[in-house]
């Protein structure tokens, strides 16, 4: 098992920018998701940790030892990929070996490493098969089998599960999470996938072009994000963002017109925020409440009703807000299109952030992570 340290990494392909100085402790037997959209160099960065690409600038550390000059054999890393293309004419087994045979590992010590990892993820009974007759779960295991007999110090995961259906997702996420439990390895999982970040996260490091926006444990992301890019990409459905005015600022609040013309007191950090400031306020979709019990209400006409089972997913037009606002509701309220609707704020629950996306940081202390 190992660390993992970057230190001002920076990759360029010829005179473009595609990780621009990234700094990141990663501690031995930590499982960090790498999250962000699509090309903001996720991928680069796991294959320059890999050493599949050469790193332009910056030191790349395994359990203390710089690795920038060693080739990927001898940093003792394993990457699965999205495509985890296993060899069709091969057994499960011969798959599993293939790597262990080039570097002429002796048949008995293969046979053992095969056996006992293909016991790890239930692939025991498909030893002979080959990879046209398993199901996509079973490729899967198989292609993360073929890294695990080479027990490597730092295990790193592409989008591993995109290729995968929805209910075989979720059963792979939760093998991966219990794979990390029981080998206790050093686990870098890239996704584009909020749940997976969310979920098998100890700690999700947040891209945003080639940069690190915000790194820590997926629930400090979800109620304190740095700024509005963070907010935006952590959480499901997305956090709401609405055009304010700030009337009164100081560090314990801000107070903020809303659109429609009244007034909402925050305890929002307004150190950095002037009178008249333009603000964007951020209200996610799950934490609006029954307008009896809110600190403000808005009303709003119900533009699309989604009705999931277990809860409603209301679009709200509002006046003076150019997008819908989402919010969630409870499944057994009767809900239609056009129908007025009051959707309740809680200031202590509200987001807020100036012009530059930076948030005013929240002085609501959440029992989620404050006990
Ligand atoms: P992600 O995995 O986050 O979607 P990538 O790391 O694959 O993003 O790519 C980041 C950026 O680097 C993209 O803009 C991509 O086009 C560019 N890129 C990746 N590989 C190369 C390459 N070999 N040559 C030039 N540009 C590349
Ligand atoms: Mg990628």
């Amino acid at each position: 098992m190992a660390s993992v340290s970057l230190r001002n990494i920076c990759k360029s392909y010829g005179d473009i920018p595609i990780t621009r100085g990234i700094d990141l402790e990663i501690e031995d037997g930590e499982f960090v998701v790498f999250v962000g959209p699509s090309g903001c160099g996720k991928s680069t960065l796991l294959r320059l940790i890999a050493g599949l690409e050469d790193i332009t600038r910056g030191d790349l550390l395994i359990d203390g030892q710089r690795v920038n000059d060693k080739p990927p054999m001898e940093r003792s890393v394993g990457m699965v990929f999205q495509s985890y293309a296993l060899y069709p004419h091969m057994s499960v087994a011969q798959n599993m070996a293939f790597g262990l045979t080039l570097a002429k590992v002796g048949k008995a010590e293969i046979r053992r490493k095969v056996e006992e990892v293909s016991r790890i993820l239930q692939l025991d009974a498909l030893l002979e098969r080959k990879p046209k007759d398993l199901s996509g779960g079973q490729r899967q295991r198989v292609a993360i089998g073929r890294t695990l007999v080479r027990e490597p110090k730092v295990f790193l995961f592409d989008e591993p599960l995109s290729n995968l259906d929805a209910a075989l997702r979720v059963q792979m996420r939760i093998e991966i999470s219990r794979l990390h439990q029981r080998l206790q390895a050093t686990m870098i999982y890239v996704t584009h996938d909020q749940v997976e970040a969310m979920t098998m996260a100890d700690k999700i490091v947040v891209l945003n072009a080639g940069r690190i926006a915000q790194v820590g444990p997926p629930l400090e992301l979800y109620h304190y994000p740095c700024d509005r890019f963070v907010a935006g990409f952590i959480g499901s459905p997305q956090m709401n963002f609405l055009p304010v005015r700030a009337l009164r600022a100081s560090a314990a609040t801000v107070e903020v017109e809303l659109p429609g013309g009244s007034s909402l007191c925050l305890p929002v950090d307004g150190s950095a925020v002037q009178a008249g400031d333009p603000l964007t306020l951020g209200i996610r979709p799950e934490h609006f409440v029954d307008a009896a019990q809110a600190d403000f209400a808005f009303h709003g006409e119900i533009a699309v009703a989604e009705r999931l089972g277990d809860h409603n997913l209301l679009y709200l037009s509002l006046e003076g807000v150019e997008s819908l606002v989402n919010l969630r509701s409870d499944a057994n309220g009767r809900v239609a299109v056009g129908q007025v609707y009051a959707a309740g704020l809680m200031a202590n629950k509200c987001h807020l952030f100036r012009a530059d996306g930076q948030a005013c940081a929240r002085h609501y202390r959440e029992p989620a992570l404050h006990g």
